[in-house]
């Protein structure tokens, strides 16, 4: 079995997203002006304000499908008459809203005074944000971030900094705040601190047996998504890194016998965390590492950290607008991929086929052939939704897991 046993780093984790989500309220009901924000949008720039306060309904919504509770808030969107094709995040942000936090672990989010969202991971993330916009009569900022198919341009910098500028001045606006620089020049060097750690914790996958498992870096990668820039996060990520280095060294690993090193494309099947990373390691199998947290910290395809150089905050933050892996087209993923698979040695890639996230998904059976023609390793391709668990079957999921192991396991023995 994987140890899941409660750790430091575990507990603090625990202890600061919930003391995340009370402060969140507690200075919403204060008067703090509140920005709900896709996971794109840079969060540092909200520091550069005394007392603009933000939430992650995507986050939320993840938390909720950990919690055991998505799909009782996806029916609550369903029986509004959304459709069950809709991304499990946004059924579940909409059915929590639709019933005021009822069911949600951290009662819902404070209502917002500024919906900012982008579209560089997908367009339904904004219509999504436009229902709330419709509903509750929250102004909408849209942050339009040029497709991602090679390095970035400076003209593309050039013109999402320009939209930074935009959001700025809309929330001095809106708030009455004045904005400085400085203060998200220090949320961003922060952040760059924090990543420097996450990446050294990731980098124990590279041990034989490994020093993690992926499903240990998709419960560690909240902070990342609600608290950038901020001393905690810093800590958080350090603490997470030491803790990690100290069990490699003292032989401390999560699959003992592992014989079968995993890795995952596509985001984390939250409501099987345990359930699958359990069952995987009673075959001697672990998933080592994932598309879904590698690419934090890096852009287009690296698997090194894109480092913050002290220069300015908002350039910064426009160019690590190409880290997340949606918006790559299928050659930067396939690079991306190719590098993990040397790097962490890799035996098999578990291709995750997505029924929400359609633009995760939809390049997956290329870059599966392109896997099996290019490194010549088994791979399989399960279904799973990320977040509503009527949509997963783990029987299916197992028989197909199963095989990928006999096949690596045969490969072997020829
Ligand atoms: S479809 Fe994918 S990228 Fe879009 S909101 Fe859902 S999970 Fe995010």
């Amino acid at each position: 079995m994987a140890k899941f046993k409660k750790t430091e780093s575990g507990r603090n984790l625990s202890r600061i997203l919930s003391k995340g989500y009370l402060d969140l309220h507690t200075r919403a009901s204060q008067g703090a002006f509140v920005v709900w924000i896709a996971i794109n949008v840079p969060a540092e720039l909200f520091a550069g304000f005394e007392n603009v306060v933000y939430g992650v309904p995507e986050s939320h919504a993840a938390m909720n499908a950990g919690k055991g509770v998505g799909a009782i808030q996806c029916e609550k969107a369903e029986r509004i008459g959304y459709s069950m094709d809709l991304c499990s995040y946004a059924r579940i942000d909409i059915g929590c809203v639709s019933d005021n936090g009822k069911d949600s672990p951290s009662f819902g989010l404070p209502k917002p005074d500024l919906l900012v969202s982008d579209n560089n991971n997908c367009s339904l993330l904004v219509k999504w944000f436009e229902v709330h916009h419709r509903e509750m009569g929250v102004p909408h900022f849209i942050i339009d971030v040029p497709f991602c198919y090679e390095p970035q341009q400076k003209k593309d910098r050039d013109y999402i900094i320009a939209q930074f500028h935009g959001l700025i001045q809309t929330i001095e606006k809106m708030s009455g705040q004045r904005f400085d620089p400085d203060r998200v020049s220090e949320a961003v060097a922060s952040t760059n601190q924090g990543i420097s750690h996450w990446k050294r914790f990731l980098s124990f996958a590279g041990h034989r047996p490994s020093g993690i498992t992926a499903f240990d870096s998709f419960v560690h990668m909240a902070p990342f998504l609600t608290m950038r820039g901020t001393s905690e996060f810093v800590n958080h990520y350090k603490l997470l890194a030491d803790e990690t280095e100290q069990r490699v060294a003292a032989g401390d690993f999560p699959v003992k016998n592992e014989k079968y090193r995993l890795f995952w494309d596509n985001i984390a099947p939250w409501h099987q965390l345990r359930n699958m990373s359990d069952s995987l390691a009673a075959h001697g199998a672990n998933i080592v590492g994932a598309t879904y947290t590698s690419c934090i910290g890096s852009v287009e395809g690296s698997f090194d950290m894109y480092p913050y150089d002290g220069g300015d905050p908002l350039e910064y933050c426009a160019r690590t607008q190409n880290c997340y892996i949606c918006p790559h087209g299928l050659n930067l993923r396939s690079k991306a991929m190719r590098q993990a698979v040397k790097r962490l040695n890799i035996d098999g890639i578990v291709f995750a086929s997505n029924r929400s996230c359609k633009p995760y998904s939809v390049t997956q059976m290329d870059q599966q052939r392109t896997m099996t023609e290019k490194l010549g390793i088994p791979s399989v391709m399960i279904d799973v939704d990320h977040a509503d668990v009527r949509k997963y079957s783990r029987q299916s999921t197992f028989t197909r897991l199963e095989a990928l192991i006999e096949s690596i396991a045969a490969k072997r023995a020829a």
